[in-house]
């Protein structure tokens, strides 16, 4: 084996290529009639309260910086009040978030 080989690239990189690919399928799904039927249903995925399409965003379920995709089953429409609760909880808290909608 030649030294050269011996050298793997760091475990982040690879990590930052996926996610720039994931990315770029986001970006891909956002556009299908898939996802325009989704927004269309004007719902969001978390607090279920109903919102008009143009007020929901694509958001990841696992994000992609966790190793999410960006596949049918882990994107789901979300109003900016969840999506930013997402982005700012603690998941403890986050889940605690999610809860207070479910008791009704
Ligand atoms: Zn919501």
């Amino acid at each position: 084996m030649k030294r050269k080989d011996i050298i793997q690239p760091f475990a982040y990189d690879l990590g930052a290529d996926d996610q720039k690919r994931e990315r770029h399928k986001a970006r891909t799904l956002r556009k299908s009639q898939w996802w325009k039927r989704r927004l269309a249903k004007g719902v969001c995925h978390y607090c279920g309260r109903p919102f008009s399409p143009n007020e929901l965003t694509m958001d990841h379920i696992v994000p992609i910086s966790r190793g999410g995709q960006s596949t049918k089953g882990n994107v789901a429409p979300c109003c900016k009040e969840c999506n930013n609760a997402k982005k700012q909880l603690l998941p403890m808290e986050w889940e605690q978030y999610l809860q207070q909608f479910n008791q009704e």
